[in-house]
């Protein structure tokens, strides 16, 4: 296609969250001209979600709305918008308000939180995902209402921080036996177990709940746990079910399965950020990443290769961040298929990071409040330096100071 007739086909993209909104930004700055369409569920003007679950959360920030002039920009933004369907035969999409034409699709309906079956409808029961969710918690916080969290994971400890924070009761129910273990192996999960306590929240593993009524949780083992609130934070899948009957490729949890550049299997269709996966030649995987860095990079990709600019394959390190029980936790990377953990400074200590390296190189590393572990590690990772071990346990050493030196 001449560059004339790239510039000017009609780019719709669907989700405006950080990867739609970045997507309609990123093709601006690489230079493309032609009409643009951002269109977002929420009624609100599009907004980050990290802030939900800290500042917004506690009624330090009102809002966390993105810092885009979309008029400026060119966008048409169309929000409060529900896209149903996409028939890719011809090139339209189904919304509520009727059929939209596209000539470039981009998805970017990011993921759902999952919900405790039977909860639907019972009062007093929250998620936390949008920013309806974290004005609906505000009073709980302002209340010092007593708050079962059901989840450890990244959503409920951040969640469980600012409700300690507000002063509310805490139980966290957790069914597995450490808070993250479905992303942490318990050899580090266990240093965050303490953190619970240590705030004041009560932690119960191996806990499973086995009904939610208003005012109390019940758990499987006959405890019944009394509630003024509770917040499920259990996972969230890809948003994908407007795309049933499209033909999309989708993996088995639902998200978009795009190639290297984003594409989808479908012509002129590109998928990116929580709805998508993408096949990673550095990780020998799939990747499915619930992240903030990664609707910021992953739109760069889809921008370029939609102006046909030849982008590299996009295969980043991932990378995210945790604010939660007063410590800045970071991770970059991906640890399946490490064969060698390497520990620098304490877990029970107030920073200390870990390392996992795979046949000598640095795959992924966890840093607790050693940013600048992070900065460094992230970049061996991504070099793929190979690393001494023995001077990389060593936390006084830089770890870029840990590098191999050749014989
Ligand atoms: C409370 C919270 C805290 C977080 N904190 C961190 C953190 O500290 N660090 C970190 O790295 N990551 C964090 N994350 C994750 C990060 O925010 C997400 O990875 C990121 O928002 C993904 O962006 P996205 O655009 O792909 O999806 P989303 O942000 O989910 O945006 C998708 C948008 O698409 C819209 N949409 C969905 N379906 C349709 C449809 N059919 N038609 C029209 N619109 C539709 C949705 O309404 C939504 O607004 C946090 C997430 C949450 C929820």
């Amino acid at each position: 296609m001449s560059e004339q007739k790239q510039t000017q086909r009609h780019v719709v993209i669907v989700g405006a969250g950080m990867a739609g909104v970045q997507t309609a930004v990123a093709l601006r700055e690489q230079g493309f001209e032609g009409p643009v369409t951002l269109i977002g569920a929420e009624p609100h003007q599009p907004y980050d979600r990290p802030p939900l679950s800290k500042a917004v959360l506690l009624g330090k920030a009102e809002h966390s709305a993105f810092d885009v002039d979309f008029e400026s920009l060119g966008v048409d933004l169309r929000l409060g918008l529900d896209v149903t369907g996409l028939r890719p035969a011809d090139h339209e999409l189904v919304t509520e308000e009727g059929r939209f034409p596209y000539d470039v699709l981009v998805i970017a309906t990011g993921a759902h939180p999952l919900t405790l079956p039977g909860t639907e409808g019972v009062p007093g029961v929250h998620l936390l995902r949008t920013l309806d969710d974290a004005v609906r918690l505000g009073p709980v916080l302002a209340d010092r209402s007593s708050v079962v969290v059901v989840g450890a994971g990244w959503i409920g400890a951040e969640f469980a921080t600012a409700a300690r924070e507000a002063g509310c009761a805490v139980t966290v129910v957790e069914a597995a036996a450490l808070p993250l273990a479905g992303a942490l192996p318990a050899e580090v999960a266990t240093a965050m177990a303490g953190w619970y306590a240590e705030s004041g929240a009560e932690l119960l593993t191996h806990a499973r709940v086995d009904t939610v009524r208003p005012g109390a949780v019940a758990l499987a083992d006959g405890r019944e746990l009394p509630a003024d609130a509770v917040v499920v934070g259990i996972g969230a899948r890809p948003a994908t079910g407007w795309l049933d009957g499209s033909g999309i490729a989708l993996d088995p949890s639902g998200a978009v399965t795009a190639d290297d550049r984003l594409r989808t299997s479908l012509p002129d269709v590109y998928a990116v950020g929580d709805c998508a996966s993408f096949p990673s030649a550095r990780y020998g995987e799939r990747l499915l990443v619930h992240h903030w860095d990664n609707a910021l990079q992953g739109p760069r990709t889809v921008a370029a290769d939609i102006l046909d600019a030849a982008p590299a394959p996009y295969d980043p390190v991932p990378y995210f961040w945790s604010e939660q029980f007063g410590r800045f936790v970071q991770y970059a990377g991906h640890h399946e298929g490490a064969d060698t953990l390497v520990r620098r400074g304490d877990p029970a200590g107030a920073s200390w990071s870990v390392l996992w390296l795979r046949a000598g190189v640095p795959v992924a590393l966890l840093a607790v409040g050693r940013p600048r572990d992070l900065a460094q590690g992230r970049r061996l990772i991504e070099a793929g330096t190979p690393l001494d071990p023995v001077r990389a346990a060593d936390p006084a050493v830089p770890l870029k100071s840990a590098v191999l030196q050749e014989p």
